[in-house]
């Protein structure tokens, strides 16, 4: 049985706070394989600056570190909205024999009671949360800061006994780079501090971020 990991997010750009604190969680939890996998985001939503297909293809270029990443395109091909539980049932079909975690941040467990259906997650996976700069569990509010003391797993190895249900929170390093502060010029001028070298490189090529 093989630990399999799913990584999801807009990925505008994919940036080191995401790549440094993965390869960390694969080591913290043994994972075989991390899939990376940028959204679609719906027409009536405020759309990202780059394309899908130029997302889908930094997560590809920043995947080229570690064999344990995977860029996983499920989300960009399905011609449905994004939901996380329908990608989740999606998985498990797929990968019956798997253990899942579904992967976030702190900022997105403490938003999580506004996702669609966001209590059957921990019925399909287990959650796993990196730590953040700015978030805290205190942010949750009392419904939700309940159900997570309800499912929260302090020992990483009881994510190998059972195939759902724990909320893990990680022991990630913390960094402090978004990207919305790289669309907007905030950090550096120079991608090469805070996304992985190639995929700086592919930025400066689409001339993305100007
Ligand atoms: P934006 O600034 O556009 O909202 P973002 O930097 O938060 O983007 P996303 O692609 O929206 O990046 O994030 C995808 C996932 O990665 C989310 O679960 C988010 O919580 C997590 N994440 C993003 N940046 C960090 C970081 N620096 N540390 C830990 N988790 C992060």
């Amino acid at each position: 049985m093989s630990i399999r990991a799913l990584f999801g997010g807009t990925f505008d750009p994919i940036h080191q706070g995401h790549i440094d604190t993965a390869l960390a969680l694969l080591d913290e939890l043994n994972i075989d394989a991390l899939h990376l996998m940028p959204n679609s985001v719906p027409p009536h939503r405020p759309q990202p600056a780059a394309t899908a297909a130029q997302r889908l293809e930094m997560v590809k270029l920043a995947c080229n570190t570690d064999k344990r990443l995977v860029a996983e395109d499920f989300e960009l091909r399905s011609q449905q909205p994004s939901y996380t539980v329908k990608t989740l049932q999606n998985f498990k079909q797929q990968y019956p024999q798997d253990t899942l975690l579904f992967v976030m941040g702190m900022d997105s467990l403490v938003s999580l009671d506004s996702w669609y259906q966001w209590q059957q997650l921990t019925d399909l996976a287990h959650l796993v949360v990196m730590p953040r700069p700015g978030y805290e569990l205190a942010q949750a509010s009392e419904a939700l800061g309940h159900y997570i003391k309800q499912h929260q797993c302090q020992q990483p190895g009881h994510l190998h006994q059972q195939s759902e249900g724990y909320i893990y929170l990680a022991n990630t390093p913390l960094r402090d780079i978004s990207a919305t502060a790289i669309r907007n010029g905030l950090h550096t001028k120079n991608h090469h501090d805070t996304v992985p070298a190639a995929v700086a490189e592919y930025i400066e090529q689409q001339q993305l971020y100007r």
